[in-house]
């Protein structure tokens, strides 16, 4: 068995997987910690499909499972600490979720089932079990185990819930979520532990996907413009100004929006690197002077660009790739991105990035690529 098995994205290596270290930057160990989390959400998924079929809801249980999602999406959290601490979480959730499943049955006088695999599961005392566990649950035991079409339609509808759960989280933190989406998800990822599932079902089951997902971008659209306005054409500036800096990448508005209200009148200009370029249409967060301009490209260019950026940079969403020790110490990372070593902003107070610009040398000059 190779070290790790992922072919969750685009960037996998020679195009059929990723064997002994991840070309996003992922380690054998993040990798398989991250199937393992997958594993457990489905767990807790089970009990909360049952649960919200008998009247009961538990909106930390639905936040949980999206979470741990978009947690595992490509370039969001390669810190292995963090995603075990999630895992021995989600077992607790898990807990939650079956006790909601067993009071809602209680309520109506029915027996309550109990569900096995990952409803089951218990987080193993180390990381040696941990891992352990992983290699049991992960991509190449499901190959052998399912064969390679079951498996890749296994995999295309979790790596559709795991997008889709990008866009839920980003609708939601800006205050638009719909239950609706939240009870699919707990039943798609339980559909997922039949063992012996359907072709048939599971093509049927990713084309549902699409479709919940087609409802969740158009939350995100209602979230993004309901608290920012509708993006106008805008000419953006792709020339330094003289000052003080900070770079934002990711796709987080609401977090580009706090750091903008805490820079305000600090002489700080702030830029968007790559994905956060449509910020700049937006009424709502264009009105801020010091949003400046965009420096550089798409994130694949990251490293070159973040090495010539004189300021701190925030990670805001899935966009990070393994930081160059040039500009280790003066990148930070904000809500479900992680990095080990790297700063992490938890609370959208941004004050240690902040305090990093204000210290940086004063920049007469960006070399700005693009
Ligand atoms: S997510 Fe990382 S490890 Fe997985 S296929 Fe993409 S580049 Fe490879």
């Amino acid at each position: 068995m190779s070290t790790m098995f992922c072919y969750q994205c685009e960037q996998t290596a020679k195009g059929t997987g990723c064997t002994a270290h991840g070309v996003c930057g992922k380690d054998p160990m993040t990798a398989a910690l991250q199937d393992l989390l997958v594993y457990a959400a489905k767990g807790i998924a089970g009990y909360a499909h049952l649960a919200r079929q008998r009247g009961a809801k538990d909106h930390p249980v639905d936040l949980f499972v999206v979470e741990a999602l978009f947690t595992t999406v490509t370039n969001v959290n390669f810190d292995a600490a963090r995603i075990t601490a999630l895992i021995r979480r989600a077992a607790i959730v898990r807990d939650t979720a079956k006790a909601n499943y067993e009071i809602a049955c209680k309520k109506i006088g029915t027996q309550p089932e109990t569900l096995s695999g990952p409803a089951a599961w218990q987080p193993a005392a180390d990381d040696a079990g941990l891992l352990a566990q992983a290699h049991e649950v992960g991509v190449e035991h499901r190959k052998q185990t399912l064969g390679d079409d079951i498996t890749g339609l296994i995999e295309l509808v979790t790596y559709g819930l795991k997008g889709t759960a990008a866009y839920a989280d980003h609708a939601h933190v800006l205050g638009v979520e719909d239950d609706k989406v939240y009870a699919f998800f707990h039943e798609a990822l339980h559909a997922l532990t039949n063992p012996k599932p359907a072709l048939g079902d599971l093509l049927g089951l990713a084309l549902k996907v699409g479709e919940v997902n087609l409802t969740v971008m158009g939350m995100l659209d209602k979230a993004n413009t309901g608290a920012y306005g509708h993006p106008e054409p805008t000419v953006v500036r792709v020339t330094p100004v003289k000052g003080k800096c900070i770079l934002v990448a990711g796709h987080d508005l609401k977090d580009l929006d706090a750091l903008l209200q805490q820079t305000a009148g600090k002489g700080i200009n702030v830029y968007t690197h790559g994905e956060m370029l449509p910020c700049l249409a937006y009424p709502g967060l264009k009105k801020h002077k010091h949003l400046v301009g965009n420096y550089g490209g798409a994130w694949q260019d990251q490293q070159k660009e973040f090495n010539e950026f004189p300021g701190p940079i925030v990670m805001t969403t899935n966009c990070i790739q393994k930081p160059h020790e040039n500009y280790k110490a003066r990148i930070f990372t904000s809500g479900l991105v992680a990095w080990p070593g790297v700063t992490h902003i938890a609370d959208s107070n941004f004050a240690p990035v902040i305090a990093a610009a204000l210290a940086a040398p004063k920049v007469a000059r960006l070399n700005i690529s693009s």
